[in-house]
């Protein structure tokens, strides 16, 4: 082998990076394999941060916009989409230069190129251009580990019937802006779909949404959606549900795009830009991991263990790699317990080799306008599978805070097990859900009940008021609390 480390990780996302550098702080000898020229992975580069970016501006203009309501009229926003686009790019700059230096602080390596599984000891990398050490493009170098970690992420599903066409977009086309769409379909009525068809509506896009099941944003609650539905209806034309997309041509005046279904339409639509949000696949098949005999499902999943241990005992997978739900935070989690029970095994240390990944809830966030979170336990599943639930529900009409902000259209719901009382899930539609839903997951993990939640006092007038009084409707109705 040409270099020799402790540990190997494949892949600089937030799963990836975040392994490298826990078990660097441990003490371990790291290399961070990743084939771009930038770390952070879909996350930082393509995912989370620049569609935050955008979010962020969309809803500075919609708020604008809305103040008019409130007395204060301001002018018609200008958009300079070549700034627009420059300051995400500044962001995702800051966030993913913030993180090779800190990889430098820690001493870990980082290899550009594109790892792959030579067997449970080795890897090969072919550098990719700009390699650190300015090794030439398709130069390839065999690194031994001792310890592997795979974090090679997902990628961006691609429905094979459509056009190869720049007017079809996945999120990473869509983040850059390059197309200008007086009218938008989204395929795919998820978050990712939905939140970037906010920002191209604020900028905007009239929006067309087709989605193969009978909801948006599946997953969350049908109440909190319809709080969010309700409120961005004017930036859809037609929302297609138990619909498909079953074909498109790409003409000169536009793509031209068939559905069938419930909602769909009886002829083809024209669009100015389609994004396909339909989720995304595993790059399971991709590195060579059957070389070290390493089980990857049909799908491209690799399933591991809750110390994220593969079925071979020098190769440990985590984030969207090993499966759903495919978040950064739930990434790095798994990363830190990937890295310390690694360590605790090359350290001979007894309480690192225990570390495991037992979280009992992941939250999720749709960063809408209004935001949609929720964590735990949904109404839908309790009922689905018969968990008797109390629910502590505060509307935010009855909030100050958000009639003084004037975005009183949301609510947060507390729901609780009907015996210990003790909270298992939640959801908040409304401005800022996404900060408060940590709240509601950290008191799931504790095992709070409605009174620790009611008797905690939050400050006034805050919108995380809303989880102490959603507490307090639940009590009211399981007094036999002590
Ligand atoms: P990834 O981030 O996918 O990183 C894997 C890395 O491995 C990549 O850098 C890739 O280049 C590299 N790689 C793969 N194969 C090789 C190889 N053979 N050799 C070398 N390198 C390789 N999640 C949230 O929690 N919150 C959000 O708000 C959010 N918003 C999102 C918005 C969008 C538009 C998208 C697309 C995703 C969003 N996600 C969000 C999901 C989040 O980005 C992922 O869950 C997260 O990035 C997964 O981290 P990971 O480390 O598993 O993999």
């Amino acid at each position: 082998a040409d270099q020799a480390f402790d540990l190997v990780v494949l892949g600089g996302g937030p799963g990836g990076y975040s392994a490298a550098f826990r078990a660097a702080d441990l003490g371990l000898k790291v290399a961070l394999v990743e084939r771009y020229a930038t770390l952070g992975g879909v996350c930082l580069n393509v995912g989370c941060i620049p569609s935050k970016a955008l979010l962020h501006v969309a809803a500075v203009m919609d708020e604008v916009n809305h103040m008019a309501d409130l007395g204060v009229k301001f002018g018609e926003p200008e958009v300079d989409i070549d700034k627009l686009r420059a300051h995400k790019n500044k962001v995702t700059g800051k966030l993913t230069g913030g993180l090779a230096a800190m990889a430098k602080m820690r001493k870990v390596t980082v290899l550009r190129g594109v790892g792959s599984l030579l067997d449970a000891q080795h890897l090969k990398v072919e550098a990719t251009e700009g390699a650190v050490g300015q090794a030439k493009t398709g130069a390839v170098q065999t690194v031994a580990f001792k310890r592997l970690i795979i974090a090679a992420g997902s990628q961006a599903v691609r429905l094979p019937f459509l056009p190869d066409d720049p007017r079809i977009v996945d999120s990473t086309g869509a983040l850059e802006m390059q197309v200008e769409a007086e009218k938008m379909l989204i395929v795919g009525g998820g978050i990712i779909g939905l939140e970037m068809g906010t920002v191209y509506s604020t900028l905007g896009s009239r929006l067309d949404v087709v989605e193969m099941l009978p909801t948006l944003m599946t997953g969350a609650d049908r109440d909190l959606v319809k709080v969010w539905q309700k409120f961005n209806a004017y930036r859809f034309d037609n929302i297609m549900l138990n619909t498909k997309t079953v074909g498109a041509e790409a003409k000169p005046d536009g793509i031209w795009v068939t559905f069938e279904g419930e909602g769909a339409p009886k002829e083809p639509q024209r669009y100015d830009l389609v994004l396909q949000a339909v989720g995304r696949t595993p790059n399971g098949k991709k590195i060579g991991a059957e070389n070290a005999g390493v089980v990857v499902t049909d799908r491209g999943f690799i399933p591991v263990d809750v110390q994220m241990r593969t079925n071979v005992p020098s190769v440990f997978a985590i984030g969207d790699i090993v499966g759903q739900p495919m978040l950064a935070h739930k990434a790095v989690h798994e990363g830190h317990v990937a890295a310390e029970v690694i360590a605790g095994e090359l350290l001979g240390d007894e309480k690192l080799k225990k570390s495991q990944f037992d979280a009992r809830v992941i939250p999720s966030v749709a960063y809408t306008d209004p935001e949609v979170a929720w964590v735990g336990i949904t109404e839908d599943e309790a009922k689905a599978k018969g968990i008797k639930i109390t629910k502590g529900l505060f509307p935010w009409t009855a909030s100050g805070r958000a009639i003084a902000n004037g975005r009183d259209e949301g609510f947060t719901k507390l729901l609780f097990d009907e015996e210990s009382h003790r909270i298992i899930g939640g959801g908040i539609v409304g401005t800022h859900a996404g900060n408060m839903i940590g709240e509601i997951a950290l008191a799931i993990e504790m095992g709070a009940d409605a009174v620790d939640i009611g008797k905690t006092i939050h400050p006034h007038p805050t919108l995380g008021e809303s989880l102490g009084m959603a507490a307090e409707v639940a009590h009211g109705s399981c007094t036999d609390v002590p």
